[in-house]
């Protein structure tokens, strides 16, 4: 039986829950929005499933509304639930993954004179574009629902190690941990085994407090192409500095700038945090080839000195890294081995012998993640979505309407979140999907008032 419904919202994080809720203030009361995603993850996605307090947010509670137009909305919710903590705090992930769960069933509630909202507990595994225009979707609990407008809000996915299969011998693979959110990997860890992380970013910082938080006695070992760790927070937040930067510069001219500013400023977070509003222009004037050099020379830096840890996280991590409990290493990894006591690790060709019980894949979001989302694949093999050309998730237009292979605007689907990095690049955290999920449902929105 084919089931029909307005909007099919596919996706169960932070960008599905945003859109969703948005819809319901913009469409006609008679409109119904399916929200589809496994229910249990529901408004909490990869990065607000966790269950540990040690996992702190690294945007301070006063930017982490889910309601673009209500900024103190999550600060307001904390005090009415019983919360300690302001605008300054930087809050477990685990009561923020409430917070958005929270706001989504209360929308749930109330439906008199709004577009109705109904959760459908299935993975969408594949989709058609029907002769109507409506696209066509199968759902892994075998139903199939059609629907006259559709957003793909499925995420970035897990990276995968840099490292061929051939690298890897059978005796290791074992060892290894491809994805560090999927199981309680560290549950299989020897007690007095040491561990390797590859990767230095943020995802290799929750695995150290993971482990730390457990008791954990033996060396984490994080390696990485550049060894650089994820730049801390302030306590208190430098007052932003506007950029002095022409849009169209050449990137090195405005890197120059850019560096003088943060030397003038006192701090390059001011000048960091100046940058944040204006980021996604400057990305939207940049050509492909300025693009793809950002990636190969420049992403490495920004990301550390733009994605941060909490005070709290930093504060633990320096003294890891005093007392030599966690030891940063520089190189690209080559091949993993299996060794006479634990693995032996080679980077650079050179080999180190490694004692670690296990190596985890700490290398973060696969932003191409056409290949890796079952759902994806099959769109970009019907010629519905493709791929962005520096491979940093799908091709969307301004507004976030995803294109079609042949390059023409599909005005009734769209994508969210991570998966629009290509057109975007700023639209990982919570205040720039917020403001995408607005502008998104109030598209979507004029299309249904105008028919
Ligand atoms: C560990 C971590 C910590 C972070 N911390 C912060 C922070 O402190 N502050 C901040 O602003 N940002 C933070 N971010 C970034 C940000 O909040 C995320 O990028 C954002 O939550 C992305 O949400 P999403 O819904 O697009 O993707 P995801 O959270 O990845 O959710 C996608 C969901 O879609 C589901 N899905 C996938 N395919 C299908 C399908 N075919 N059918 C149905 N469902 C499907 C998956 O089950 C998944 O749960 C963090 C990110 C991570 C990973």
């Amino acid at each position: 039986m084919v089931r029909h419904t307005d909007v099919a919202v596919i996706g169960s994080g932070f960008s599905a829950v945003a859109l969703s809720l948005n819809l319901l203030d913009v469409l006609p009361p008679t409109a119904q929005v399916s929200l589809v995603g496994p229910t249990e993850r529901q408004g909490r996605g990869v990065a607000y499933s966790t269950r540990l307090d040690c996992h702190l947010l690294n945007v301070p509670a006063g930017r982490m509304s889910l309601y673009a137009d209500r900024p103190d909305h999550f600060v307001r919710w904390l005090a009415e639930n019983g919360h300690a903590g302001g605008g300054d705090d930087f809050m477990p992930r685990r009561i923020y993954g409430r917070y958005v769960s929270d706001c989504l069933h209360a929308a749930l509630r109330r439906t008199a004179n709004r577009a109705a909202l109904t959760l459908v507990d299935a993975e969408a595994l594949g989709a058609e574009a029907a002769d109507d225009d409506s696209l066509v979707l199968k759902l892994s609990d075998g139903q199939i629902l059609s629907s006259r407008a559709a957003a793909l809000c499925t995420g970035a996915g897990v990276a995968r190690l840099p490292l061929s299969v051939d690298a890897m011998a059978e005796e290791a693979q074992r060892f290894i941990v491809h994805d560090p959110w999927a199981d309680a990997w560290w549950e299989c860890l020897p007690e007095s085994a040491d561990v390797l992380f590859i990767g230095t970013g943020l995802t290799m910082i929750d695995q150290c407090m993971t482990l730390m938080q457990r008791g954990f006695r033996g060396t984490m070992h994080a390696v990485s192409r550049h060894g650089l760790l994820p730049r801390a927070h302030l306590a208190r937040r430098a007052e932003p500095v506007e950029p002095q930067i022409a849009a169209g510069a050449d990137l090195s001219a405005m890197l120059a700038v850019l560096r003088v500013q943060a030397e003038a400023a006192g701090d390059w977070r001011a000048v960091m945090d100046g940058l944040r509003p204006v980021t996604q222009s400057f990305w939207k004037t940049m050509s492909e080839t300025q693009r793809a050099r950002f990636l190969r020379h420049v992403a490495a830096f920004w990301n550390v000195h733009r994605h941060r840890m909490a005070p709290a996280v930093a504060l633990e991590i320096e003294s890891l890294l005093q007392s030599g409990q966690l030891v940063i290493h520089r190189g690209r990894l080559s091949a993993i081995r299996a060794g006479q006591s634990g693995l032996a690790v080679e980077f650079d060709g050179r080999t180190e012998a490694l004692a670690a019980g296990m190596v985890v894949n700490c290398t973060g979001f696969d932003r191409c993640s056409v290949a890796a989302s079952r759902l994806l694949a099959d769109l970009a093999a019907k010629g519905i979505v493709k791929s962005d050309p520096n491979g940093l998730g799908l091709a969307v237009d301004e507004n976030s309407a995803v294109l079609a292979a042949d390059g023409r605007v599909n005005p009734d689907l769209y994508a969210l979140g991570p998966l629009t990095a290509g057109r975007h690049w700023e639209i990982t955290a919570v205040p720039d999907i917020r403001n995408q999920a607005r502008s998104v449902s109030g598209v979507i929105g004029a299309r249904f008032s105008a028919v």
